[in-house]
């Protein structure tokens, strides 16, 4: 996909994600400051007359209770508390702290949102002390369309290298007194990020820092293009390199059993083809790297049919291996696709990429599966099943296009937003996010 030639105009959901130090905070401040003197009572440093809703996690910045920088937001951990307050008038719903909220009800809740034609603007901590994908940040950068990595700088002293993980250190002094129970959180480089219980875990021994590069988005949307530029850009450097491609057919086109670590070929549409290695699991790609041990740079394409993908990833990534990875990080029911959105928390870098809608011509952002009846391709069901009898096909679809008949409805629905301009008559309106007051 060469350049999309129209703006993104829908409802979507946006996440600000970074370890901590990062200024996810600020940045969403920023952003606040941007809207309060047009949107806002000139002055205000309250949301309560606009069409924006605030809110945080208690745990979020505890220091400044109630408030987001200077705004004062609505502070819970409860997502039924936020469905009572957004209105017809609610238009942008702005939420920091996410990765605190241990019910799964916030992700229901910020998808209805977003389908009701509203639009949701958030941050939160990517990952745990541990490294590991914190609370229910995987299923909503599963659900969002624009991610936005932040980073700090390690903490480690003399240390100049980004950070991308966090710890917690539980030894907190005020003066020369240790204060019991207190905890500390910093940022940390992927050679000095350590944790209790993983002793076998020596990323500093390493001699070159590991890397995850993710290109994302749905289908048709040119994800393995770019893979095959990064790769055609490897290959001119002269680095060893290997390419992975998963086994979703178990047979060539001549009839023959394909094997794991048979070559194959990465294709895309009507671009080049590279050569690449069969396999169906992480454990796979695992054992590959430790029989060519000087291979250290790692392609993978349409990493949600790999199994356990993101277990081997995030080992080896300690160990210095550089991976770049394309993935589909949500499937045709709009639900996390197997371990893409986990791969998203650990990733150094996300591109997201677009098709266009086949409808409308918006950017596109969704998988749109078909299914043939008679001579009439139409959408599948929710509840058909994950195998069709017969023939499927897929589309790009923008949200508003897309079709999901017979999808239950969630624990929240609202009502869907129309713009002021589209109440008063006045503008073309409708499910947009045009952020007029
Ligand atoms: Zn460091
Ligand atoms: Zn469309």
């Amino acid at each position: 996909m060469g350049d999309l030639l129209r703006p993104f105009t829908q409802s979507h959901m946006r996440l600000i994600v970074g370890n901590v130090w990062s200024g996810k905070t600020t940045r969403v401040v920023n952003t606040l400051d941007a809207y309060r003197d047009r949107v806002w009572k000139r002055g205000s440093k309250s949301w309560k007359d606009s069409n924006f809703l605030l809110f945080k996690h208690p745990n979020d910045d505890p220091e400044n209770p109630g408030m987001i920088g200077p705004y004062d937001a609505v502070e819970t951990d409860d997502p039924d508390d936020l469905a009572d307050l957004i209105t017809e008038n609610t238009e942008v719903v702005v939420g920091t702290g996410l990765n605190h909220y241990t019910d799964p009800k916030i992700v229901d809740l910020l998808v209805a949102v977003v389908e009701s034609g509203r639009m949701v603007y958030g941050s939160g901590t990517n990952l745990d002390y541990e490294g590991r994908p914190f609370n229910h940040m995987p299923e909503l950068m599963a659900k969002s369309d624009f991610i936005f990595l932040l980073k700090s700088i390690c903490a480690e002293k003399g240390c100049t290298e980004q950070a991308v993980r966090s710890i917690k250190s539980s030894s907190v002094s005020e003066g020369a007194v240790k204060v019991p129970g207190a905890e500390r959180w910093e940022p940390r480089c992927l050679k000095h990020f350590y944790y209790a219980g993983r002793p076998d875990h020596k990323p500093w021994l390493v001699d070159q820092m590991g890397r995850l590069v993710l290109d994302i988005g749905p289908m048709f949307s040119g994800k393995s293009d770019t893979l095959i530029q990064r790769i055609k850009s490897a290959e001119r450097s002269g680095k060893r390199i290997v390419v992975f491609k998963p086994m979703t057919d178990d047979r060539w086109e001549d009839g023959t059993r394909i094997e794991v670590y048979d070559h194959g070929r990465i294709r895309t549409r009507n671009g080049p083809e590279r050569e690449a290695v069969f396999v169906q699991t992480g454990d796979q790609i695992r054992d590959y790297l430790e029989n060519n041990p000087g291979i250290r740079e790692v392609y993978i394409d349409e990493a949600q049919f790999i199994q356990g993908v993101f277990d081997t990833i995030n080992d080896a990534i300690y160990q210095g291996y550089r991976f770049y990875v394309t993935g589909l990080h949500r499937d045709f029911k709009r639900d996390p696709f197997f371990d893409v959105p986990k791969l998203m928390t650990i990733a150094d870098e996300i591109n997201m990429h677009r098709a266009v809608c086949v409808r409308c011509g918006h950017p596109a952002v969704e998988n749109q599966r078909l299914k043939k009846k008679g001579d009439m391709w139409l959408p599948v069901d929710y509840t058909d099943p994950i195998v069709l009898v017969g023939d499927d096909d897929y589309q790009a679809r923008c949200l508003r296009c897309h079709e999901l008949p017979g999808k239950p409805s969630g624990p929240y629905v609202f009502e869907p937003y129309l713009s002021r301009s589209y109440r008063s008559g006045i503008g073309r309106g409708g499910l947009n996010a045009d952020l007029l007051p």
